[in-house]
């Protein structure tokens, strides 16, 4: 069933240096999925609203998008014969500015469209928290603000993100606070995880099984329970690498059937 389940010749989520925390050519990442064996990649690069407040920049200028769109259909010319190159966007959501992103998205022809939610601006501190951030300033202010609280608030914008967006695929859904210890999610969460569900299920969207999470914590983004609701609402799923170096590509694929097979054998 698993070979109906997942693609795993098909990575949907990678960087470029454009983000300017990711290594590598964007050519370099073609090349890497070329000698993994894969057939079809999708760049899927960040866009965060104007107004994040943060003290690094990790996310794309319009001027940059227009930069990676000029490479991307480069190298889409010289290697197209041998892999199929999508061209997408990761967009991190913002409660207050979405119109703009709204806005910014309509502009171009996306050929992926995966929302995220990765700055959340708080009181009583001097920027957004990073929600996926491993450095130790950002796991700080997130204790310091309260992880119930914290995963609260990003769940519930999330669903509203799915609503608001028009994505194609829901992202690392259960990444955030992933670097935060002893991180327990409550019965509240696990009913905001249905509720979202089931609008990336009303919306049309699929559903990332981040590959990231092997390494990070030896299972998936999202963890295996929450891809096997996914499973039982009928959720397409897509992996992605979320490759910030070219060799990442692809990464831990292999992994997939038997895991998505455990998952859907009790369906
Ligand atoms: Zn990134
Ligand atoms: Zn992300």
């Amino acid at each position: 069933m698993s070979a109906h389940l997942i693609d795993i010749s098909f990575d949907g989520h990678m960087h470029t240096p454009w983000c300017h925390h990711a290594t590598g050519t964007m050519e370099e990442y073609v090349l890497s999925a070329i000698a993994k064996g894969l057939s079809h990649i999708v760049f899927l690069e960040h866009m965060e609203a104007t107004g994040v407040n943060y003290f690094e920049t990790t996310w794309l200028t319009d001027q940059d998008f227009d930069d990676y769109f000029a490479e991307g259909q480069k190298l889409r010319e010289k290697y197209g014969d041998r892999l199929s190159i999508g061209l997408g966007v990761e967009v991190g959501y913002s409660v207050t500015q979405h119109q703009e992103l709204q806005d910014r998205l309509s502009r171009r022809s996306w050929d992926q469209i995966g929302i995220s939610y990765h700055f959340m601006p708080v009181p009583d501190q001097a920027f957004d928290l990073n929600l996926v951030s491993r450095q130790e300033r950002n796991v700080r202010a997130i204790a310091e603000t309260g992880c119930e609280k914290v995963l609260d608030n990003y769940f519930k914008t999330l669903i509203e993100a799915v609503r608001v967006l028009p994505g194609t695929i829901l992202c690392h859904l259960d990444a955030a606070l992933r670097f935060q210890t002893g991180l327990q999610l409550t019965q509240g969460h696990w009913q905001q995880i249905e509720e979202l569900l089931d609008t990336v299920k009303a919306s049309n969207m699929a559903l990332e099984i981040n590959t990231s999470g092997f390494a990070i914590r030896g299972t998936p983004f999202p963890a295996p329970a929450i891809i096997q609701m996914a499973i039982i609402r009928g959720i397409p799923l897509v992996a992605g690498s979320d490759a910030h170096r070219p060799e990442d590509v692809g990464r831990y694929f292999h992994r997939l059937p038997e895991l998505l097979d455990s998952l859907s054998t009790f369906i």
